[in-house]
């Protein structure tokens, strides 16, 4: 910030427009979860959300498709209750290329899907649910409440109110709720990851793309040489770089149209990298694009704008973020029109609501996963849901800010969110988080406080798997990245996956 002066604000009565046993802050995955799972434990429960929709990320932040995470390595089911629901009635409403749940599993690693349904089906979730539903509701503070819960404020049309709680589950995708109450953070992990902007491109022909790919040499010698000069690297500082490292010759994220990416930066057409005001970068994400059919015969989903070194929490690292973010997609269409067959006439046809962190806050929780975790022969007793590694549970701990009482933080900004931040593990947390929220609120104490054997019985009744299920199967593979690791898109790969389904 780059003024030093401040003002007061004046002390004033704010109506308390609901009084609940569990608030839900933020209705993205993480939210709708714990909002149904409160719910479903007999909890009056209320999601608070800032846009004008539910989904966050899964719907208005355009997420490409939801990772499978329903499998451990072994081939057994480790996710049950509204995560595999929602993913169903997704399926069923014709947003996806498949028939039904098992099919999509059965396909591949992940479930490309039609966000706008994925919002409708969170929106029916909660309603079934009879959740209270506060839409461009944003919250700004919480207030402890002598005696337990919080008073929550928050900006909506009608200028500033308030909801009182008993529990609250902050899914904020910003831990807003803890860093508003004091919870200690994790700061050194604020700037540390990157942020993504998707955005839609139609009128892409996608046949005489494909074509000009399938002509496309896979190696470019010239290529590793020309970007660690670009750079101002050498070729072994490149090679080792954890970003620039995967763009090598040969690696799979360098794409088969370089030629025409180096003939651009010659042209002065496009920018590989560009810096930003206060310490960021914009760089040409690796993720790249992919075509989706069933989204229309030319339309591809691209993820290419890629944010570093900004603070999600400063307004004005924001503001920077968005506005570059934005710019650049329109720069990266013009790349595209003017090198690639096939995007000619390319239009973006939607960008996400926001640019978001894939990282970012992460509390500090009571408890959290340790390296022993990964590769213990049992799982952990104290684990409200299981992660796609072998007997890897997810300890209470970890959702509950150190310090605060009453308050569970889901989804990625959880103590070590960003390793298990895949839509479909937020979920998992969500739910359970909303149910042990509801019967804290029940029992009058602090979800850590809870009865150890209560908290699975509460669990598993309504469907949460605490064990994997199903026979172990031989042989089973399926893309697991390490944790942390995000899924990996490969040009070919995408036409391969487009050609089977279309
Ligand atoms: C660019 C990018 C690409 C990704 N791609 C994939 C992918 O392909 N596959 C995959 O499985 N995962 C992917 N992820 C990860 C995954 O999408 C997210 O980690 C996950 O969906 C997060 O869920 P969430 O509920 O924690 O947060 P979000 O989905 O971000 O939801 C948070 C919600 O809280 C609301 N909110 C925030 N602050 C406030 C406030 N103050 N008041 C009221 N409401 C508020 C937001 O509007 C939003 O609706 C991606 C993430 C990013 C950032």
């Amino acid at each position: 910030m780059n003024t030093k002066l401040s003002v007061t604000e004046l002390a004033r009565e704010i109506p308390i427009v609901s009084e609940v046993d569990v608030a839900v802050v933020g209705g993205g995955t993480a939210g709708v979860m714990a909002a149904v799972g409160a719910s479903r434990e007999g909890a009056r429960t209320a999601v608070m959300e800032r846009f004008g929709n539910v989904g966050g990320m899964i719907n208005m932040g355009l997420m490409g498709h939801f990772g499978n995470r329903f499998f451990n390595s072994q081939g057994q089911f480790i996710m049950g209750g509204p995560p595999v629901e929602l993913l169903r009635r997704v399926i069923a409403s014709g947003a996806t290329p498949y028939a039904s749940l098992e099919e999509a599993l059965a396909a591949g690693d992940c479930i490309f899907y039609r966000h706008e349904h994925a919002g409708r089906e969170c929106l029916r979730l909660l309603e079934e649910a009879r959740v209270e539903i506060w839409l461009h509701a944003c919250f700004s503070r919480a207030l402890p409440v002598n005696g337990g819960g919080y008073d929550l404020l928050f900006e909506c049309k009608g200028g500033r109110q308030a909801l009182r709680a008993r529990q609250v589950v902050d899914c904020s995708g910003e831990a807003d709720v803890a860093c508003s109450l004091g919870a200690p953070m994790q700061d050194e992990k604020t700037r540390k990851y990157s942020w993504g902007l998707l955005f839609e491109m139609g009128w892409v022909d996608l046949e005489r793309y494909q074509a000009f790919l399938a002509a496309c040499p896979r190696s470019c010698p010239e290529w590793t040489p020309w970007l660690a000069k670009h750079l101002g690297m050498t070729v072994a500082e490149m090679t080792k770089d954890l970003y620039w490292g995967e763009w090598v010759d040969g690696k799979n994220r360098a794409w088969p149209f370089r030629p025409q990416i180096m003939k651009a930066v010659a042209a002065g057409d496009f920018d590989l990298v560009r810096q930003l005001p206060e310490g960021g970068m914009i760089r040409y994400g690796w993720d790249g694009f992919w075509p989706e059919p069933w989204h229309g015969a030319d339309t591809v989903t691209a993820n290419v704008c890629m944010v570093t070194g900004l603070d999600p929490h400063d307004v004005r690292h924001v503001s920077i973020a968005e506005a570059a973010a934005r710019k650049y997609a329109f720069e990266f269409l013009q790349f595209c029109r003017k090198y690639l067959p096939g995007f000619e006439k390319a239009v973006i046809r939607t960008m996400g609501a926001q640019t978001v962190a894939r990282g970012g806050r992460e509390i500090v929780g009571e408890d959290r996963l340790q390296a022993e975790d990964r590769s213990r022969p049992a799982i952990r007793e104290d684990a409200i849901c299981l992660a796609t590694r072998d007997m890897l549970g997810l300890p209470l701990g970890m959702f509950a800010p150190r310090g605060v009482p009453n308050l569970l933080v889901a989804g990625r900004c959880a103590d070590q969110g960003y390793a298990v931040r895949a839509s479909v593990q937020c979920m998992a947390a969500g739910y359970s988080c909303g149910i042990l929220a509801a019967l804290a609120a029940k029992k009058g104490l602090t979800p850590m406080r809870l009865d150890l054997a209560e908290r699975r019985a509460a669990l598993e009744k309504h469907g949460v798997l605490l064990q994997p299920r199903g026979p172990v199967r031989e042989n089973f593979k399926i893309h697991q990245p390490d944790l942390p690791g995000i899924p990996r898109h490969d040009a070919d790969d995408g036409f391969e996956r487009a050609k089977k389904l279309s």
